[in-house]
C-alpha cells in the first residue's frame, strides 16, 4: 500500500468519478427511500475535498490528513451521511495518531472508525444502510491484516465483501434514517448510502490495484 497522503488526490478523484457516473440510479434508489439529496450531498463534499486535493498530498502525516477530511465532509456534505463519514475520518484520525501507517494500522483504523460509525448513528448491520457495507468491509480488512494477505488479494476480498454488504440491503427492512418510515415499503430497493459507499471503496480499491 502507498504509505503517504501523496496517494489522496487519485483516491478522492475516484471516488468523486464513480459518484458522477452513479449519480442517476443513486439519486432514483434515494428518493425512493430517502429524500433524494444524498448524492448531491456527497457530490458537494467530494469536490471540495478535490479542490483541497494539492494540500491533502502535502501532508506528511496520515494523522493530520483524516482529519482535514473528517472536518471537510462533516461541513460540505451535511446531513445524516455527512456526520457518519465525519465520524469515520475523525475515529481513523484519532487511531493513526503518532503511529507509522502500514496495513495492519490502516485495518484497525478503519475498523475504529466503523465502530464510532455505529455508535454516532446507533445503528449496526441489518439496518439497511451505508454500515451494512462498511462492517463487512471492516472485517474483511482486519482479517486480511491478520492473515497477512498479499494486496492484490485483499483489494479483491474487500470489493466482493462490498458489494455482497450493499446487495443485503435488498431484502431488509429500513430502521434508521429516513427510510424508516416507510416500512414494508422499503424492501426490494437498494440503500442509497450502501451503494454509494461500495461505489467508494470499488473504485478506491481498482486506483490502488493500479498502482505500479
Ligand atoms: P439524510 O438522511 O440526512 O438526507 P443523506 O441523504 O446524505 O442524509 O444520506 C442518507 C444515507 O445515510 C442513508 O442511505 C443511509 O445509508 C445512511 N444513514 C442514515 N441514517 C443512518 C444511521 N443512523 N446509521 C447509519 N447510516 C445511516
Ligand atoms: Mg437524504
Amino acid at each position: 500500500m502507498p504509505l503517504t497522503p501523496a496517494i489522496l488526490p487519485q483516491l478522492i478523484q475516484a471516488a468523486l468519478e464513480t459518484i458522477d457516473a452513479h449519480a442517476e440510479e443513486v439519486t432514483r434508489l434515494d428518493q425512493t427511500l430517502g429524500d433524494g439529496d444524498h448524492v448531491v450531498n456527497l457530490q458537494r463534499g467530494l469536490k471540495a475535498l478535490s479542490e483541497q486535493s494539492a494540500e491533502l498530498a502535502a501532508m506528511g502525516d496520515w494523522s493530520q490528513a483524516l482529519q482535514k477530511i473528517a472536518m471537510t465532509v462533516m461541513s460540505k456534505i451535511g446531513g445524516a451521511s455527512g456526520s457518519l463519514y465525519g465520524t469515520l475520518f475523525v475515529a481513523m484520525s484519532k487511531a493513526l495518531k503518532d503511529k507509522p501507517m502500514d496495513f495492519a494500522a490502516f485495518a484497525e483504523a478503519f475498523h475504529a472508525g466503523v465502530e464510532a460509525m455505529k455508535q454516532r448513528g446507533r445503528s449496526d448491520v441489518g439496518e439497511k444502510t451505508m454500515l451494512d457495507t462498511l462492517v463487512p468491509v471492516a472485517e474483511c480488512l482486519r482479517q486480511a491484516a491478520e492473515a497477512g494477505t498479499p494486496l492484490d488479494q485483499v483489494l479483491a476480498q474487500v470489493k466482493e465483501a462490498a458489494i455482497a454488504g450493499m446487495e443485503s440491503t435488498r431484502d431488509m427492512l429500513a430502521t434508521k434514517g429516513r427510510a424508516s418510515y416507510l416500512g414494508e415499503r422499503t424492501r426490494g430497493i437498494v440503500d442509497a448510502g450502501a451503494r454509494t459507499s461500495q461505489l467508494m471503496i470499488c473504485a478506491i480499491a481498482d486506483r490502488l490495484a493500479d498502482q505500479p
